[in-house]
């Protein structure tokens, strides 16, 4: 096993007010990814998320226009040529999936949850996620069949405005392209250099060092493992699920998506008791890269202060350099209770 969890720790020296003025030592901690070799800063402070007013938000959101409503979306919002979609847009279940107008990928789409405008995160179940999850894999495996080109594939999420979200009525991003994003690029080529040099998967081998260790590991549910991120992508501590025998997305069964929503459903239950009322999730997948495996972070996103101020600053904006305010370690055990 060559798994390896890197760390500096470090002290600042200073003379602090809040301890009158005496010389003071404040510990900092530099994380190394263990399959990419990013860094990212991990903090032990005392934070707690107030609970963002979300009444008001979804107040706001009706006041504008929401192309995803019923009485718009026929009329408001694009289909897909009928070469590609015989009937214009994807209908599973409550969920419709059609083009995004701003395709950040060559294949780009937005599967939207139901017809509710605002879908409380506390309703976040896997029966009410599943129809826009299985839309969105539907997708995906129509692009693979129609372009043989693309070798990556995402599904996207940004639940509510602090996440990013421009509409509050929920919708995933299935994104599909020749060129993976920069995230993705270095996880590809970390599977692809781990496997070269150990001849294993690094994923698996990921999941059998967090299981022995017992510090970040969260459990397993059917074929998805879940663990806390040892470098955390997020303000608040991330979590990562793994499916350790799926190469791709596009042999997902319906148990894959079980296990998936099940796991996910639960970080949101303990986000809620966090007050964090606000997530991204991205599930990661190649076409048939054989050193990778199908994975997803969820990130919990969040308004620090009542200010307003964003979760994202200088670091993570100019230097590409991640921050957390809580050490994972710190909130596993917690959070391991939604997984028993
Ligand atoms: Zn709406």
């Amino acid at each position: 096993m060559s798994v390896e969890f890197k760390r500096i720790t470090g002290r600042t020296r200073l003379l602090n007010p809040f301890k009158g003025n005496a010389l003071d030592e404040i510990p900092f901690e530099i994380r190394f990814d263990p399959l990419t070799g990013a860094t990212g800063r991990v903090f032990d402070l005392p934070f707690k998320a107030e609970r963002p007013d979300v009444a008001d938000i979804v107040g706001r959101s009706k006041k504008v226009f929401c192309p995803f409503c019923p009485a718009s979306l026929e009329k408001s919002t694009p289909e897909f040529p009928k070469d590609f979609i015989p009937e214009g847009r994807i209908k599973l279940g409550g969920a419709t999936l059609i083009p995004n107008l701003a395709p950040f990928e060559k294949h780009a789409g937005v599967a939207i949850f139901s017809q509710e405008h605002f879908l409380p995160m506390e309703n976040l179940t896997p029966e009410t996620m599943r129809d826009a999850f299985s839309a969105s894999l539907l997708y995906l495996k129509r692009v693979a069949q129609t372009d043989p080109l693309v070798q990556f594939f995402s599904i996207n999420w940004n639940y509510m405005p602090p996440a990013g979200s421009s509409i509050v009525h929920a919708h995933l991003q299935p994104n599909a392209g020749e060129v993976p994003t920069n995230a993705f690029r270095e996880q590809v080529e970390g599977s692809r250099r781990y496997w070269q040099e150990h001849e294993q998967s690094f994923w698996q081998d990921l999941i059998q060092a967090e299981k022995q260790r017992n510090e970040r590991y969260l459990g397993e549910i059917g074929s998805a493992f879940w663990v806390m991120s040892f470098v955390p992508a997020s303000f608040l501590p991330d979590v990562q699920c793994i499916l350790p025998d799926q190469v791709t997305l596009l042999e997902f069964g319906d148990e894959d998506l079980e296990s998936f929503l099940k796991g996910l459903s639960n970080i949101l239950k303990y986000l809620l008791e966090e007050n964090v009322y606000s997530f991204n999730v991205s599930i990661f997948s190649t076409k048939e890269e054989k050193s990778h495996r199908v994975n997803a972070r969820i990130c919990p996103r969040l308004l620090p202060r009542p200010i307003g101020n964003s979760d994202i600053a200088y670091p993570q904006m100019m230097h590409r350099e991640s921050f957390t305010v809580r050490p994972p370690e710190g909130i596993c055990q917690r959070l391991k209770e939604f997984f028993s």
